[in-house]
């Protein structure tokens, strides 16, 4: 973990796929990526609290749900994590 932290780039940032794309379950709920994905860390609906499904995602702001981070996050800041299209840097 912490060869993760000391890897971080901030030049990373700007690949990360959760600033603008989803991973979808096979069920049609929505994640920030397949790393949340994996841990049920699901985008909850802004009001109503439950989780979100793709068939409610055109109708529901999602620039006001802060993305869902924990330490997991560090691979991807360290530019080895998820871009949806292997290692950003
Ligand atoms: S693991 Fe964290 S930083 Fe990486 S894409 Fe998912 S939410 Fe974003």
């Amino acid at each position: 973990m912490n060869l993760l932290k000391d890897s971080f780039s901030a030049a990373n940032m700007q690949g990360l796929m959760c600033l603008n794309q989803l991973s979808i379950d096979w069920e049609g709920y929505v994640y920030d990526c397949d790393f949340n994905q994996m841990l049920n860390m699901n985008i909850r609906h802004p009001v109503k609290r439950h989780k979100l499904h793709i068939s409610e995602v055109l109708k529901t702001c999602l620039e006001n749900i802060p993305v869902s981070i924990a330490d997991h996050c560090y691979g991807c800041t360290a530019g080895q994590g998820s871009s949806c299209g292997g290692a950003i840097a």
